[in-house]
């Protein structure tokens, strides 16, 4: 057979995996919602993550197999003292799919690490249950990846636990301090599969038109990712803003305090952001998350209180909000002389 294979062959394989698919859908749907409770979801930006524990509980019922499992123990010393964090490594395979797959708990951690919100010493620190905190976290992390389990948007997962005729379990939010509304959505629930109808009407009738849209939200997303690095790098002056070291063009690394990741706001936040040199940037903030978070703090605590303000925040970037924001740090960029 040639390299591009026989389109006989590769139809049918496809048709059958057509076929299959709704099956394949509903039984795994009936597996997470048997599998899981309310306190194994966690809600960040309207997105449902599943817990490592419940993740290993759907894993159970597949036949994942693990390779390739590595370790490793790092021992980092910050301003509370000495700590280590274990790093967990594998493959990971459900049929003829395979990931990559990587667990870290460190012992500074809430759960195991911490009592009141207050770091534990380390002797108090139990070491084989954060090994094997980093071992599920991998786990989990693998089942996920494997089942397509990750950042579910939240609509789609209280559909499919409707489906299953099942009460949508009360996931909790990952943002401390901020009380579920649950009004609101059971209001809306009523209305959703007629507003499910006519966002899917509007969908089909100008897919192009939302995929341009689509199109336009990104490009202004790249512009702002560029604008916020260089309003960053004009700010600080080209110098790395931990050892001090002059830097140059792909040297000079934009890094987040608090990770891209959780959210928008955060991402195109210019006190989000610092200049860093390579090793400061990837071996020190990411490496010792923890230090260098105290670290900004004691540099800058009013940017990093207004950090954590943000973080509680959740905020929609629209096109229009995109530009507006796009506006503001380009003449942000031109007080700093930064302006090509
Ligand atoms: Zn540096």
């Amino acid at each position: 057979m040639d390299r591009e294979g026989d389109p006989e062959v590769m139809l049918a394989i496809l048709e059958k995996k057509a076929e299959f698919a709704p099956r394949f859908k509903a039984a795994q749907e009936a597996i997470l919602a048997s599998q899981t409770c309310g306190r194994d979801w966690t809600e960040s930006d309207g997105k449902m993550c599943l817990s490592a524990a419940g993740a290993e509980r759907v894993g159970r019922l597949f036949d994942i197999q693990y390779f390739e499992t590595s370790w490793l123990k790092e021992e980092f010393t910050d301003s509370v003292g000495k700590g280590y964090r274990y790093v967990y490594e594998c493959k990971a395979a459900l049929g003829s799919r395979i990931t990559y797959a990587m667990g870290v708990y460190s012992s500074r951690d809430a759960f195991l690490g911490q009592c009141d919100g207050q770091y534990k010493a380390l002797e108090e620190v139990d070491e084989n249950n954060i090994r094997r905190a980093a071992c599920s976290l991998m786990k989990g992390n693998a089942i996920k990846s494997l089942l397509g389990l990750r950042g579910i948007p939240r609509e789609e997962w209280q559909e499919m636990m409707q489906r299953l005729g099942r009460q949508a379990p009360k996931a909790t939010k990952a943002q401390p301090g901020q009380a579920a509304p649950g009004g609101p959505a059971e209001a809306n629930r009523a209305k959703r599969p007629e507003m499910a109808r006519r966002s899917n009407k509007r969908w089909k009738s100008k897919g192009t038109l939302r995929q341009r849209r689509q199109g336009e939200l990104s490009r202004l997303g790249r512009r702002l990712d560029w604008l916020i690095a260089q309003v960053t790098k004009c700010r600080d002056g080209w110098k790395c803003q931990k050892c001090g070291k002059r830097l140059f063009a792909h040297e000079a690394h934009c890094a987040h305090v608090l990770p891209k990741s959780a959210g928008l706001l955060l991402r195109w936040d210019r006190h989000n952001t610092i200049l860093l040199c390579f090793e400061d940037h990837i071996e020190w903030a990411h490496g010792h998350p923890v230090e260098f978070r105290e670290w900004f703090q004691a540099k800058f605590p009013e940017r990093f209180a207004h950090l954590q303000d943000c973080r509680r925040q959740r905020a929609k970037f629209d096109e229009e909000a995109r530009r507006t924001l796009i506006a503001v740090l380009e003449r942000e960029l031109r007080r700093l002389g930064g302006w090509p």
